[in-house]
């Protein structure tokens, strides 16, 4: 069975205050038990404090990016150890913000997450086209691309801490979502990839989330496709409410 997983991307949203403020609102409505795993990844500086107030909640804290260095001259940067040391111990890599805004390319992914599962992090790995490469029919190569050059070289056990989120770039923060249909034709796609790349075993065992402007009223029909694991959700995961009617229709 795969792992159903709905995690917020809190980007650079909410200081320590607003932070504390909406943890605390979901842990006050969050049903008591979820077969969905809930995952919330505030910024850096608000991470400490984030994993104190979910400690015992089943919340699983995130990172939304590290350096693929351990350690050493990189002004400005947040190491793996630096998470662990705060009980951070899953990260989101590849999002198309860094990959557009920050230079981050499939090779330096690759390092990211080498580093990342060499430390025994769980990695919530992004990759989706941009509107062109759809529009010109490039999508289905542009996500192979991404995952072969950052993830194919894995080993099965390093599977085992992948998580993957298909994310067009043009469905993020733009009010449009992929289709059900789409997301579901994609998600098959990467699935069929992993079968014939990775193994049967892998295949079956990865979750795949969907994120792309994902709210309350459009979340069941795209969870409710048959590859379609979860979802990863930037604007709406900044309210408590509309964050936890997400979750819900996850269950
Ligand atoms: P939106 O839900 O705001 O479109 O953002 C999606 C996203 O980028 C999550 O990582």
């Amino acid at each position: 069975m795969r792992k159903k997983i709905v995690a917020g991307n809190w980007k650079m949203n909410n200081d320590i205050v607003q932070s504390k403020a909406l943890i605390e609102g979901i842990l006050s409505k969050k049903p008591e038990t979820t077969a969905t795993k809930i995952v919330i990844a505030p910024g850096f500086v608000n991470l400490q404090a984030a994993v104190e107030q979910t400690r015992d909640t089943g919340i699983i804290v995130a990172a939304q990016n590290m350096h693929q260095a351990e350690s050493g001259a990189f002004t400005g940067e947040v190491s793996v150890g630096m998470l662990k040391g705060i009980n951070v111990n899953t990260v989101i890599l590849g999002h198309s913000e860094r990959r557009q805004y920050f230079g981050e390319t499939n090779s330096i992914l690759a390092e990211k997450v080498n580093t990342a599962l060499k430390h025994n992090l769980t990695v919530i790995f992004c990759f989706g086209e941009e509107l062109a490469e759809r529009q010109s029919a490039k999508h289905f190569d542009v996500v192979e691309t991404q995952l072969r050059e950052a993830l194919f070289h894995l080993s099965e056990s390093d599977w085992s801490n992948i998580v993957l989120a298909y994310e067009p770039v043009w469905a993020i923060g733009t009010g449009e979502t992929a289709t059900p249909e789409q997301a579901q034709e994609m998600h098959a796609f990467v699935r069929a990839l992993l079968r014939n790349n990775v193994g049967e075993t892998i295949a079956g065992q990865t979750s795949i989330l969907y994120g792309g402007s994902v709210k309350a009223d459009n979340a069941r029909e795209i969870f409710g496709k048959p590859d379609v694991d979860g979802g990863l959700i930037g604007g709406a995961s900044l309210k408590a409410d509309d964050f936890l009617a997400i979750v819900n229709a996850m269950e």
